[in-house]
């Protein structure tokens, strides 16, 4: 059973194994924590995004951490609300489930999350965060999980949906 805790903060402070990205299909780097991501871990990681040659929605990649305190970063393209009906939810589980997969198939015992499609990606927020938790208890590993949250509304929405 993987060991999930809550936190508010900035991710890229994250010392541990390995961070997941909320990235875009195209490993290109955008806004939002790719962006604050991509700043901190400088710009070889986009030189080893560049070779990965993007990644489908709901799968996930693995670069190093470069400049981070992390050894890997798992990158995964969430899903992009619309409004529902186009296969977000299992897109979203997907994320959660591959990138802990990834962490596991590394050798990492402790990894963080950003709340996956949350912001720019539009998914409802107290649906995303049942996803999340529910995906990342569900998880048959020895991993500690920490999902990140940048501001108070995630916080008291993931707070809400570990009760
Ligand atoms: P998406 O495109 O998947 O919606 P965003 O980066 O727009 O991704 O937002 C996902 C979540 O990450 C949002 O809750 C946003 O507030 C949060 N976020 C932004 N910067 C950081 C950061 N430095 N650390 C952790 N979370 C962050």
């Amino acid at each position: 059973m993987a060991d999930l805790r809550l936190i508010k903060g900035d991710i890229t402070q994250f010392r541990g194994d390995a961070i997941v990205n909320a990235a875009n299909t195209g490993l290109v780097g955008g806004g939002g924590v790719d962006g604050a991501i991509h700043r901190a871990a400088g710009p070889q990681l986009d030189v080893a995004c560049r070779k990965l040659h993007g990644c489908p929605t709901g799968e996930a990649k693995v670069t190093p951490g470069f400049d981070l305190p992390v050894r890997f970063i798992i990158h995964t393209p969430g899903p992009i609300w619309r409004d529902g009906s186009f296969e977000e939810p299992k897109l979203l589980r997907s994320c959660y489930e591959n990138s802990l997969k990834r962490a596991v198939e590394n050798g990492c015992q402790t990894v963080a999350f950003p709340s996956i499609s949350t912001g720019i990606y539009g998914y409802p927020l107290a649906d995303a965060c049942q996803i999340a938790v529910s995906t990342i208890r569900q998880f048959n590993a020895p991993l500690q999980v920490t999902m990140v949250a940048f501001d108070e509304a995630t916080y008291r929405a993931f707070e809400k949906a570990m009760e």
